[in-house]
């Protein structure tokens, strides 16, 4: 059964000048079920504005100038006109339909637009390349518009410039594939999260209704919506929710890419379903050995590494200079790392329904680790609240933003933010403390500070308050340094400008700044910490010797910061 894309062009007419969400549903779940089963694709595609699914970037190489060329061709009308009453009108689709009702008055349609036709038209220009291409994409434009009816004529040049114009956005579709073919929004939806495209959903609902939206499952080469983490308060919050017990893997600071491997062809999709493979072309070759099926879709997390360090770097960093000095370049000067920690599909099978632990298994086992370029997320066991504060810290230590906590019993679930992956990102930001005091060690750390006093400025008076005890966060090595630097600082007595209540081994003079982490701000008495704030869980981050005591934070944005975190709080509540 051929359908004509006249019967397209008139819903799109009425679909833009309703603005009702529930009207522009009904048009649309009327032209489904309209549409014949196997034109249904490209129905939801056209109506989309687009001839290819989202995650294919779909360039057509044509402009407005080519465009205004193929109106004036297929018009008959000469460039100046089309010019002139785009001027007047602003949009070159009325222009093309009002040119055309012009010509209609006195020529006659000999053939009869298909949507196929149409369809294949526009999704064949990008393939038109070569010498010569621009006229030739003009020749196959104008030969569509040329038996364009006038108001077909207006939505074929809305397409070509990718600006349709009627509001029909990806999200609607849900609900009208839903009232067309009478079935559940969800599962409407959870197909869309598996395949994102609605023109396969539209497909399978019309042929198989819930029973044919069910047998959609991940294919290799389609993006699937990524499974996301809801937020923990602390250690003990997970525990709870986990039962006691659950996988911690190490929260990367990079972006999350999917990466897809289909025989030698590698994609890269971001967490929006844009397609990156372009972007890291290094990336290719150790992603082709790393994994070993000859299908498979893994999930993980793409980091940006400092070439002098090693440590992770900020990734926004890396795509603007990608963006500037060229994918090569940059490939050279920033290596990046991925960082896989989950599998979604393997030789055809789906793993989603899978337990966290069998997906794990499985990645230990399909995933061969290149030295630099690919690897597993590292990945703990544990019950124990302080074996996890320790991997927490550890995870801060070397550079990333703490954990993620993974229910272990859990299957994958594409598109949720649940609580079976919980986030534990301790560090609200970091403070500037001045070092004021030091207490020795004990056991191993006998004969070095293992813990130091740390202080802000109080801005009104200039004087140093103690706001912490601080002894975690150091390597051994850390505590020897930083021992011998504070002997050269050491006084008697705590500095005139620096108000202490606590008893330390050793006061010294305000000069060293520790960038320290924290997990939450609390009111302290003020025969604690004269500041009359506290810290919980304070970690050494690292001497800032770029900072000047002057420069250390001050008790009010302390105070600032304190309230910031309650609001937030309150808003969680
Ligand atoms: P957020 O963006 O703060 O909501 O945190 C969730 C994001 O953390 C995910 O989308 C990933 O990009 C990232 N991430 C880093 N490491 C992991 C990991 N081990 N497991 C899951 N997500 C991770």
């Amino acid at each position: 059964m051929v359908m004509y894309y006249l019967t397209l062009a008139e819903a799109f007419e009425r679909l833009e000048k309703t603005p009702s969400y529930l009207e522009k549903n009904s048009i649309i779940a009327e032209l489904l079920r309209q549409t014949p089963p196997e034109e249904i694709e490209r129905v939801v595609l056209l109506l989309l504005g687009r001839t290819t699914p989202a995650y294919v970037s779909q360039e057509t190489g044509v402009g407005l100038a080519q465009l205004k060329k193929a109106v004036a061709n297929a018009s008959g009308y000469s460039l100046s006109e089309v010019e002139r009453l785009m001027r007047e009108i602003g949009d070159l689709g009325e222009v093309a339909r009002k040119l055309m009702e012009k010509k209609k008055q006195v020529t006659l349609f000999t053939e009869r637009l298909t949507v196929k036709r149409v369809f294949e038209g526009i999704r064949r220009l990008p393939e038109i390349t070569g010498e010569g291409s621009v006229d030739r994409k003009i020749i196959a434009i104008s030969e569509l518009l040329t038996s364009s009816q006038p108001l077909e004529a207006k939505f074929i040049v809305r397409t070509v410039l990718g600006d349709l114009r009627i509001g029909v956005a990806e999200g609607r579709l849900r609900d009208a594939i839903a009232a067309a073919f009478k079935v559940d929004p969800e599962e409407v939806e959870h197909a869309y999260m598996l395949t994102t495209d609605y023109s396969l959903v539209a497909r399978a609902a019309a042929e198989g209704g819930a029973k044919g939206l069910r047998q959609l499952g991940v294919m290799v080469g389609h993006p699937v919506s990524p499974m996301l983490a809801q937020r923990a308060e602390d250690i003990a919050e997970i525990l709870e929710r986990m039962k006691g017990k659950a996988a911690f893997e190490i929260k990367l600071d990079g972006i999350r890419i999917q990466a897809h491997k289909d025989g030698e062809k590698i994609y890269l999709f971001t967490r929006r379903m844009e397609d990156y493979t372009s972007m890291f072309p290094d990336l290719i070759p150790p992603l082709r050995q790393a994994l070993k099926p000859r299908q498979v879709i893994v999930d993980g997390e793409l980091v940006a590494l400092d070439k002098k360090t090693g440590k992770p770097m900020p990734f926004q960093e890396v795509l603007k200079r990608r963006r500037k000095y060229g994918v090569e370049e940059s490939a050279e000067a920033i290596p990046v790392e991925f960082n896989i920690f989950d599998v979604l599909l393997v030789d055809g099978k789906a793993m989603l329904d899978e337990p966290y632990v069998k997906r794990r298994e499985t990645l230990e086992k399909i995933v061969e680790e290149v030295e630099g370029r690919v690897k597993l997320v590292e990945q703990r066991v544990l019950s124990d609240a302080e074996k996890i504060k320790e991997f927490s810290d550890y995870a801060i230590k070397i550079g990333h933003e703490g954990l993620v906590a993974k229910e272990l019993n859990s299957t994958y679930r594409a598109g949720r933010r649940e609580f079976l992956w919980l986030k534990l990102k301790p560090v609200l930001e970091t403070l500037d403390l001045v070092v004021v005091g030091g207490l020795y060690g004990k056991g191993k750390r006998a004969g070095v500070f293992g813990s130091y006093v740390l202080a802000a400025r109080d801005a009104e008076t200039g004087k140093f308050k103690t706001v912490t005890k601080c002894g975690s966060g150091y390597t051994d090595e850390d505590l020897v340094e930083l021992t011998k630097m504070f002997k050269k600082l050491q006084i008697r007595e705590p500095h005139e400008d620096v108000e202490i209540e606590i008893d330390c081994d050793a006061y010294f003079k305000p000069e060293v700044v520790f960038e320290t982490a924290y997990e939450e701000i609390q009111v302290s008495p003020a025969e604690k910490h004269t500041s009359g704030m506290g810290l919980r869980f304070p970690r050494f981050i690292r001497v800032r010797e770029d900072r000047r005591p002057e420069e250390a934070t001050t008790v009010q944005e302390i105070e600032e910061l304190f309230e910031l975190q309650e609001r937030r709080k309150g808003k969680r509540a």
